[in-house]
């Protein structure tokens, strides 16, 4: 048995290379580029092209070894030189004082290279800063059959060491585009996406993305009659004259030179009950802006209105969207509710009242009003107490501290029954909502 020493293990891995640089470029005829991604994983701070070129710069220095101890002749030469390039197609004309053409690249037709990035990168710097981003990720998406030709080289080399064009293009362009526009790189959270479509004649489109701000925000409503989102009636007129959305949207799309501005709240209240107090939670979605960067104290400034006000707080994620909207139904809701009694109604009565309801479950179905959209089940909500004051004698106000998700429309005129217990039940004639208001819900935005 014959131990390898040190040394010979080196050489082993360094003459593979050249052995398999051979065997590819025997075959295939690649660009410096091409060739050195093959060898991507052997050693560091290389580029592709640095790679490649010296790896055909020792192939020469073997061919011209084996072709004077007479391994090969020149016609093997000629075939490796064709596939190669520079430096082997100077040392076939130089031993046999002929001429000889080169391939194109097989797997890039030669047409990748530090120019052909340069050029990519300056159209990108010029999409981005006109797009005023901060922060960009660069996507390639390179045609089908270009990623087959490359698969063939890379099986043939063996796979283990090779990196993707695809990945290369990928990092270069980015590189090259922070060089020009001090831009950094983002791969999370990315104000711009860029995707460079590169076709088989490695003719390329540039597309943009631009990623929308997502701004967490409180609002209140000191109006009623206002919707979440713009309500049209089946005859296209407007059901309510403002929405919360369309008030945001004309407020400050402009200021963001955004195409559209959508908002997502944490539930919501009826149209007709205002929201004071803690305010609820809300993303506004601004969507592909031309601006980003926008002051908050302008934003909160503009968005305080007579009957709308909305708090911007600062960034918001697409978690938060989810959280909110999972969380809206399982935090705790104070609302106040006029209310008007058929019959009059004593102190004793509102006493009752208030004693009644302390820790108590209310059993609901899917409220009449909503049966058309929503599906008809039935809930259990708790109402843990309620603080009435009384106005006249068949006018009175209550405090309804319940779990959220409760209706507290039914939960004073019954609904038929629909709801149980409930105020007409408890005081023995039938009570009616006048005013709705939502004044405090749990945790508006989870610290
Ligand atoms: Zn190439």
């Amino acid at each position: 048995m014959i131990m390898e020493t040190p040394q010979q293990n080196r050489c082993g891995e360094h003459c593979s290379i050249i052995e398999t640089a051979a065997k590819i470029l025997s075959e295939y005829p690649l660009c410096d580029r091409c060739l050195g991604r093959v060898f991507a994983k052997k050693g560091i701070e290389l580029s592709n092209e640095e790679r490649g070129r010296a790896i055909k710069t020792l192939l020469a220095m073997k061919l011209y070894a084996d072709y004077t101890s007479e391994i090969i002749d020149a016609e093997y030469i000629g075939k490796i030189a064709s596939n190669t390039g520079d430096p082997v197609t100077r040392l076939y004309r130089k031993i046999t004082d002929r001429e000889i053409s080169v391939n194109p690249c097989y797997i890039c037709l030669h047409r990748v290279s530090s120019d052909y990035i340069d050029e990519i990168a300056r159209r990108v710097a010029v999409k981005l800063s006109e797009l005023n981003a901060s922060s960009f990720i660069i996507g390639v998406k390179l045609d089908s059959e270009v990623v087959k030709k490359e698969l063939d080289v890379h099986v043939l080399a063996g796979l283990e060491s090779s990196e993707s064009l695809k990945n290369e293009l990928k990092r270069e362009i980015g590189k090259r585009v922070t060089q020009l526009t001090n831009i950094p790189p983002d791969f999370d959270k990315p104000d711009v996406v860029v995707i460079v479509d590169v076709n088989k004649d490695f003719d390329y489109s540039i597309q943009t993305q631009v990623n929308p701000i997502l701004l967490k925000a409180i609002y209140f409503k000191r109006g009623r009659r206002i919707s979440h989102v713009p309500w049209f009636t089946s005859n296209g007129s407007r059901k309510y004259p403002e929405s919360i959305q369309d008030f945001i949207r004309d407020s400050i799309a402009r200021l963001f030179d955004a195409r559209d501005i959508k908002i997502h709240a944490a539930g919501r209240e009826d149209v007709d009950a205002r929201m004071l107090g803690s305010g609820r939670p809300l993303v506004i979605e601004v969507k592909e802006p031309g601006f980003r960067n926008v002051d908050l104290d302008l934003l909160n400034y503009i968005l305080d209105d007579q009957f709308i006000k909305v708090s911007v707080i600062g960034a918001a994620t697409r978690r938060d969207i989810e959280s909110i909207k999972e969380g809206s139904r399982k935090r705790r809701k104070i609302y106040r509710v006029a209310v008007l009694t058929e019959k009059p109604v004593s102190e004793g009565d509102l006493e009752k009242l208030s004693s009644f309801f302390k820790e108590r479950s209310v059993k609901q179905r899917t409220p009449t009003r909503i049966l058309r959209r929503k599906k008809d089940r039935e809930r259990i909500k708790r109402v843990y107490r309620i603080e009435v004051i009384s106005i006249s004698s068949r006018v009175f106000e209550a405090l309804i501290y319940c779990d959220g998700g409760l209706y507290v429309k039914e939960l004073v005129h019954c609904d038929n029954g629909r709801t149980t217990p409930c105020f007409s039940e408890i005081l023995g004639t039938p009570a009616y909502p006048l005013e709705l208001d939502v004044l405090y819900i749990e945790k508006t935005w989870d610290k």
